[in-house]
């Protein structure tokens, strides 16, 4: 295989749609997109390893950076309180939140860490074997950090934190002087190389390095997950021909393989949607934080906050809390509800119909995240405002049950299987490859 050849011919099934399509041989740079609903099969840069690698050790030195130095200080008359990055977890822990602590530490600071430390790892291990000709050998452990890793994607946030800080700034800047320490501006590019870093990470690729891909001769291209004919592993995209009733394990990597089965992952979708949907009302009736100012405490509700900002004239920021913290996590449980209803009913089938779920669900699965924003407002004025009785911020029940929302949404969403939209093969053209 030459240096820039990054797979041999393949098949593989949309893990959105299901349809089974042949790759053609990829160079770098280019990327494979589903004939049917168009999602991303596969996109790989120019020199992926050497990119990646760069980006994401430039990424952990700005985050060793970022909880080096203070991170932000906070003055009222002549009192000045300075904060370090990890102060927002210890203060969230010292206010008996400990499970949104845990949530902070590992969501923006531990698993970002820890997930860009195994990709570089892996980067090195492929360039090694690319450039310097070692072949990797995929040990269980590797093969197991593989399947380990991409379940962290959807919980990296340090970029919602970000925004989350920014919004906290405009919020008290009228009531006191905030100062900017270095770590404040290491973590922003930290934010910026790790969402860059991230999406450089191509699954498919990966696994194409590590293991080559088991030809199965019997596999139809075209056919997809309704005819039972073949068995997708979720793990490193292997189609696999079914083996026996009872004992299914991907010929790849080992992965244990389910057959399609529509209401066992509607049931686990709809069961995390109702959870999160009771959790709705205390996170909206409960106070999410109080606010102590000389020495009168007033507690504070998600849509109390989002009056007061509009009363006081901030209305960008008031937008943004509304948005993110009552509008997003409606719609999102709405649409949920709406795709799985749909869902259960395939006879009422038509393309442009299940494209158009597609994309709907995708766009939920996208923007859910995004509501952790008043989740992190909470930690970092919790952890920024602490000035006795004179001005203090102490995290309210609600902000546990707001965060337990924006989580089973997020679970709903992932352990909804998106074939379900899709119940019959109808359109296939050989996978186009765009530049
Ligand atoms: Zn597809
Ligand atoms: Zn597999």
């Amino acid at each position: 295989m030459s240096k820039n050849q990054l797979q041999p011919t393949n098949v593989i099934a949309c893990e959105e749609c299901g349809l089974v399509s042949r790759l053609p041989e990829m160079q770098e740079g280019q990327s494979a997109h589903c004939p049917r609903c168009s999602h991303t099969l596969s996109s790989v840069s120019h020199q992926p390893c050497e990119k990646l690698i760069a980006y994401s050790v430039a990424c952990l030195v700005m985050l060793a950076i970022s909880l080096s130095f203070p991170f932000m200080s906070f003055s009222v008359k002549g009192i000045t309180q300075e904060i370090f990055l990890i102060n927002t977890v210890a203060m969230l822990d010292a206010f008996e939140q400990s499970a949104l602590a845990l949530l902070l530490l590992l969501t923006v600071l531990a698993l970002p860490a820890v997930y860009l430390v195994l990709v570089t790892y892996l980067h090195l291990r492929i360039w090694q074997q690319n450039v310097k000709g070692r072949q990797i050998k995929a040990s269980s452990k590797l093969v197991a950090t593989c399947k380990w890793l991409f379940k962290f994607e959807p919980w990296l946030m340090a970029d919602v934190f970000l925004i989350g800080v920014l919004v906290s700034l405009i919020k008290i800047s009228s009531m006191a002087d905030i100062g900017m320490g270095y770590s404040f501006w290491a973590f922003c590019a930290y934010t910026v190389l790790a969402v860059k870093a991230i999406s450089l990470v191509d699954r498919y690729w990966i696994w194409n390095q590590l293991i080559p891909p088991i030809s199965q001769p019997g596999v139809k291209v075209g056919s997809d997950h309704i005819s039972g004919e073949h068995l997708d592993c979720h793990q490193c995209f292997q189609v696999n021909l079914p083996q026996s009733e009872h004992d299914n394990s991907c010929v790849r990597c080992g992965s244990a393989l389910h057959p399609f089965d529509r209401v066992a992952s509607l049931q686990k979708s709809w069961a995390y949607l109702l959870a999160a949907i009771i959790f709705y009302f205390p996170a909206n009736l409960y106070p999410i934080m109080y606010t102590t100012s000389l020495g009168n405490e007033t507690p504070s509700t998600i849509m109390g906050g989002v009056v007061l900002l509009w009363q006081l004239g901030s209305y960008p920021i008031a937008l943004v809390i509304f948005i993110a913290s009552v509008f997003i996590p409606m719609a999102k449980m709405f649409a949920l509800a709406w795709i799985y209803w749909n869902a259960n009913r395939p006879k009422s089938y038509v393309l442009t119909q299940a494209i158009k779920r597609q994309k709907l669900y995708r766009l939920t699965e996208f923007i859910g995240r995004w509501s952790m924003i008043d989740i992190f407002v909470v930690a970092i004025l919790v952890a920024l405002v602490q000035l006795q009785n004179l001005m203090a911020i102490t995290p309210g029940p609600a902000s546990l049950s707001f965060a337990a929302v924006v989580i089973l949404t997020m679970l709903s969403a992932i352990s909804f299987d998106s074939r379900c939209i899709w119940s019959n093969a109808s359109t296939f053209e050989e996978c186009n490859l765009n530049e």
